[in-house]
């Protein structure tokens, strides 16, 4: 068996991915044979369970306050509303619901309880529990852990050099601190990236290089690629092609033969035989739902019916390692700490970010 590595050079990377198509895909096969069943991918539900009105200025994202479109926020939802829909996920083949709240970071809070009972619930469902809420602190990291969540997600999104070119916001140290006090328990890891933001293959190797060189590599990978919705700074970007999607997901699975790739973002347009090349390239683990947060995905009768096709079997939750226990709120070791750190805020310009904020505020006022 391979050893993982976690020294992976950019060069490197470079070289797997730019090879000829067939050894690209005949290499990440052979990687994706030894260490998972070809034959089983991974099926994860995403909720937003507060939408929009995001404080962040991230170029790709329809839940930033700052654009136009036509995402429309709502509040937190309820436990019992989440509950619902994971009753309904489970039943339609997902091992996994995955959590989403457009916020820059989480904040102790009524809000914060809130989200540490509809992770309490989903557990005792027995379906894996996955948050993702923005930024994160050791403490927050460790009740979420307590309540039974089974993985965070927090993207780097790309390398760190085009980061800057996406958000102004934020800056790419603190995603790797909150995936860090994240490690700090036995949650597990989710992140990945977007192709198709104009970012240059070597800033995807360079992605690819900061998430492998985490030791441990993230138990999930997440491979979006662009949904250009209209009103953001990105809403002029090219799909990315099939081929792109299929040579970025076989360099994923060839540098952190571990993980469990993941296609999201962008199926919509994908054939089925190109998400079927994605799975031959050692994607195993996909999004199910009509939508992704705000933007469309398949329905899941449709991919139930390629699942069939391609004789692929949805995984069962707790396979890759065991089901966190619950620990009720009355029984929890750590108190809400009401710390306010200091995320970064590099606030440099960002043209296309700009240009997107000035055409909303026009549209504001022409109303
Ligand atoms: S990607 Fe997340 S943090 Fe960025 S604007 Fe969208 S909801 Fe906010």
């Amino acid at each position: 068996m391979n050893e993982t590595r976690h020294n992976w050079t950019k060069e490197e990377i470079l070289n797997i991915y730019n090879q000829p198509l067939m050894d690209l895909l005949y290499q990440a096969a052979g990687v994706h044979r030894k260490y998972h069943d070809p034959n089983t991918v991974q099926v994860s539900t995403l909720l937003s369970i507060k939408t929009g009105g995001c404080p962040e200025d991230c170029g790709y994202c329809p839940q930033a306050a700052r654009y136009h479109t036509d995402v429309e926020g709502n509040d937190l939802m309820t436990v019992n509303q989440v509950k619902a829909q994971a009753l309904r996920a489970k039943a339609s083949g997902s091992s996994r619901v995955c959590m989403g709240a457009a916020w820059r970071n989480v904040k102790d809070g009524p809000e914060f309880e809130q989200v540490l009972e509809m992770v309490r619930t989903i557990n005792k469902l027995e379906m894996e529990v996955c948050c993702t809420l923005g930024m994160l602190t050791e403490n927050q990291a460790k009740r979420l852990a307590e309540a039974g969540l089974y993985a965070y997600n927090h993207n780097l999104d790309t390398s760190e050099e085009y980061y800057k070119e996406v958000i102004s916001t934020r800056g790419y140290q603190d995603r790797l601190d909150t995936i860090g006090n994240v490690r700090k328990t036995n949650v597990t890891v989710c992140s990945g990236g977007i192709i198709g933001m104009g970012e240059s293959v070597e800033d995807r190797a360079g992605m690819l290089v900061a998430l492998s060189s985490l030791n441990p590599q993230p138990e999930s990978v997440p491979i979006n690629a662009l949904v250009a919705v209209e009103g953001t700074p990105m809403e002029e970007q090219k799909p990315v092609a099939i081929w792109e999607m299929i040579r970025m997901v076989a360099t994923t699975r060839i540098v952190m033969p571990e993980t469990q790739v993941r296609l999201s973002a962008g199926r919509t347009d994908m054939s089925r035989e190109g998400q079927a090349m994605c799975f031959f390239a050692g994607a195993n683990s996909i999004f199910a739902g009509d939508k992704l947060l705000t933007t469309p995905n398949p329905d899941v009768n449709e991919d139930m019916e390629m699942f069939k096709l391609l004789g692929l079997n949805p995984q069962k939750p707790f396979i890759k390692k065991m089901q966190p226990e619950t620990v009720e709120a009355e029984h929890s070791k750590f108190d809400a700490l009401g710390e306010k750190p200091k995320w970064s805020r590099p606030g440099h310009t960002i043209d296309r970010n700009e240009e997107a904020r000035n055409k909303a505020r026009e549209l504001k006022q022409t109303k």
